[in-house]
């Protein structure tokens, strides 16, 4: 990492098999690290799987998975790792419906889990990730996630988004002992998946923009390197969007390791703004109305693709009050590479009502620090003006 001390900026060059492990002290003035020991995004990489729990071969291994997450690449795992002589057992949640991130299912894997286990391998996507991240945290025992789908953000995460009491809540979590992303799984995911993840990640244009004003308008600490490992990852998903439609492999690769390195940037910052601003709080906003309701709500990079038009719309609104120095999102250009992915770009599409529409974007910012356009919006006592001309755009 000689290179790395020379000079910061080669972070930005690293892959995210490369990021894996790095720490160095940054131009920002914070020491950052990365403290996965594995990161490895290609064609067949779910082979290495049984030479990645090599060092956890005295214990079992619980592989976790679902009904669809099993038959895609939990079972071909399970039988790698048996063939290899590793104990391994496994659980597979088969449910109807998606996964609910609630005590309930973390109760489940409580029950599951057997003394003596090593490593736990999970095999999904959003729900199992986040569930066996927050076993491997309280249990102290490591994981490694197999993803299935490039959908959302949450691989190299440490926070774990849970239902408690009905309420959405982030409780604490550790870093995968590797992340395992193998190509010929990633491209067969389901399309809707793939808008999701695509969305998670658009969603870094209008993130990157409220960060920018936060550090104007605030003072806040920002991050060269953070910010641009987000954006030149935002960049090659933009620039290959035909190709994650078509489910080209390179495409998907980049896809995949944008939402890792969103985590790993999110991580090495210390907290979640290089990679969630408005555009977040609106899909969060949603999220709790129908979990209220008790309703199923739409994946999360879905909704945040739309929240991302709503915050580029938002911008637009309040671009004469905006400093120089924030790059705000185009909602034109969002709106057409969603429309040109063929994912969700409009709320009323993804189901939302008119009234928590028009709700969310008086309160979504409500009770949530993370400075942002709408907090903005809500000193310059435009949010009433802005709720007005947004509902009418996308309602009638
Ligand atoms: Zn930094
Ligand atoms: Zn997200």
């Amino acid at each position: 990492m000689d290179t790395l001390k020379d000079n910061v900026e080669n972070v930005l060059l690293l892959s995210p098999e490369e990021l894996a492990g790095i720490s160095f002290r940054c131009t920002c003035g914070k020491e950052h690290s990365v403290d996965i020991k594995k990161i490895i995004i290609e064609k067949g990489a779910v082979n290495k799987v049984p030479e990645i729990a090599a060092p956890f071969k005295d214990g079992k291994l619980f592989l976790v998975a679902d009904n669809n997450t099993y038959r895609v690449a939990g079972q071909a795992v399970e039988e790698m790792l048996k063939n290899k002589n590793f104990n391994v057992y496994s659980f597979v949640f088969n449910t109807p419906h998606e996964l609910v991130p609630d005590v309930s299912t973390l109760g489940r894997l409580l029950v599951e889990i057997e003394l003596g286990t090593s490593l736990i391998v999970a095999v999904g996507s959003g729900v199992i990730n986040d569930m066996c991240r927050y076993l491997a945290y309280k249990l102290e025992i490591p994981y490694i996630i197999v993803g299935t789908a490039p959908s959302m953000d949450g691989y190299a995460s440490v926070v774990t988004p849970t239902i408690v009491d009905g309420i959405k809540a982030t409780l604490g979590g550790v870093y995968p002992y590797a992340i395992i992303g193998d190509i010929d799984i990633l491209k067969n995911a389901p399309m809707r998946m793939l808008y999701a993840g695509f969305g998670d990640i658009l969603g870094k244009v209008n993130a990157l923009a409220d960060w920018n004003l936060a550090r104007i308008l605030r003072d806040e600490e920002y991050c060269d390197i953070c910010a641009g490992l987000v954006k030149n990852a935002l960049k090659k998903c933009i620039d290959n969007i035909d190709g994650i439609k078509n489910r080209e492999e390179n495409a998907i690769k980049y896809l995949m390791e944008a939402l890792v390195i969103a985590g790993v940037a999110m991580g090495m910052f210390g907290n979640s703004r290089p990679a969630s601003g408005a555009e977040h709080h609106f899909a969060h906003y949603w999220d709790e109305d129908a979990i209220a309701r008790g309703a199923e709500h739409p994946l999360h990079g879905n909704s945040v693709g739309v929240g991302t038009v709503v915050a580029a719309e938002q911008y637009k609104i309040i671009k004469d009050k905006v400093p120089e120095g924030v790059e705000m999102p185009d909602p034109e250009e969002v709106t057409s590479l969603l429309k040109r992915l063929g994912a969700w770009h409009n709320p009323a599409d993804l189901g939302i009502s008119k009234d928590l529409f028009r709700r969310s974007i008086l309160h979504s910012k409500d009770s949530r620090p993370k400075f942002t356009s709408s907090h903005y919006a809500g000193e310059l006592g435009m949010l009433e003006e802005i709720a007005e001309i947004l509902t009418k755009k996308f309602y009638e």
